[in-house]
């Protein structure tokens, strides 16, 4: 062990749902955890207003008051939360090595991933300033807000496809904006959506501009062939153009797909390094729920316990 090293039995890296529900039931089952918030401590529903499906909330709650209530509830337990970065790792050795921004060494037996994913923006001023009010990443999320109006549905994925057909069950009209004059999502998602009768699809189609001053009261789009541009009356602006899990850190390092989600074992929250879990939308790219990174949080936090006592390290 390097002189200067600390050492830990469990390092969480990631404040999301995933991170703390991890970190309550590594806290409880008294592996003293360290929890490294990154960045953005609470991830990605602290840019999320209500919050109406996450159970336990009848009432809904808004989304940096729930994270605010996650962490709390870790620190109830006892679990460290620093307010840093982990920005180098190594996992080569038998125990795992980590370093902050302000360059700490640690070295711990257990890691439990939980740095979560970004969606990805069009990167329009009008998108940013309109966030959460009309401009969505997420239908399952925000849908319910935008039932009996008319909205917008950018990409042409998998994950636009399922954004235009959930949100075609609560709206009357749903316009699908596809960049190209082909849609990117599976057969039967794109069957999907040509069954749905309010889904109207705009090929060759890029957005210019989301229009509203304090919420969004419609979109300017334009043909990108005709050049032709067309104002959409909608009220909601749902982007669907992909995420990008926040996996950089263990490229070459832990098994993950071609878009970077991290690998784990099936039914399980094992990646391919032994002491190393993952959790929550680092690993997801399917549900992506605050409930469900909350789920696999808690798996995370039951495999590390186990193979502190399979090692005999606890
Ligand atoms: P994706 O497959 O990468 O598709 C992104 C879509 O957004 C593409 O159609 C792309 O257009 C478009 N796009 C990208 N940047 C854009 C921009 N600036 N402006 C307009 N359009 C833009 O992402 P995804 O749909 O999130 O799916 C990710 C992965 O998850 C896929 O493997 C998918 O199959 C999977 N997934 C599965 C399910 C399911 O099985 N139920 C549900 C959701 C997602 P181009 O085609 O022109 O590049």
């Amino acid at each position: 062990m390097t002189p200067s090293a600390e050492k830990l039995n469990c390092v969480i890296i990631g404040a999301g749902p995933a991170g703390y529900t991890a970190a309550v039931y590594a806290a409880r089952a008294n592996l003293k955890p360290v929890l490294f918030t990154g960045q953005e401590p609470g991830g990605q529903l602290m840019i999320t207003t209500d919050v109406e499906n996450y159970p336990g909330y009848p009432n809904g709650i808004m989304g940096p008051e729930m994270m605010e209530d996650f962490r709390k509830q870790a620190e109830r337990f006892g679990t460290d939360i620093r307010y840093e970065l982990i920005s180098k790792v190594d996992f080569t050795g038998p125990v795992h090595k980590l370093w902050t921004e302000s360059g700490q060494e640690i070295e711990t037996d257990t890691v439990i991933i939980a740095t979560g994913a970004k969606a990805k923006w069009l990167g329009l001023p009008s998108e940013e300033r309109l966030l959460n009010k009309g401009v969505s990443a997420c239908a399952v999320c925000d849908g319910f807000f935008f039932r009996g109006q008319e909205v917008a549905v950018v990409g042409g994925g998998d994950t636009a496809a399922e954004e235009a057909t959930y949100l075609a069950k609560l709206c009357p009209k749903v316009h699908l904006l596809v960049r190209r004059d082909k849609m990117r999502a599976s057969k039967i998602m794109q069957e999907r959506v040509a069954k749905t009768e309010n889904i109207i699809i705009h090929w060759n189609s890029e957005t210019e501009e989301i229009l509203g001053d304090q919420e969004v009261s419609g979109a300017r789009i334009k043909n990108i062939l005709t050049g032709e541009t067309t104002i959409l009356p909608v009220t909601g602006f749902f982007v669907a153009i992909g995420h990008q899990p926040n996996t950089q850190l263990f490229q070459n390092l832990l098994n993950m797909d071609e878009v970077g989600y991290l690998r784990t074992k099936p039914g399980s929250t094992k990646t391919n390094i032994e002491g190393v879990f993952a959790s929550g939308d680092a690993q997801d790219n399917v549900y992506r729920q605050a409930v469900t990174a909350a789920g696999t949080g808690c798996m995370a936090a039951l495999d590390a316990e186990r193979y502190l006592v399979e090692k005999g390290i606890i």
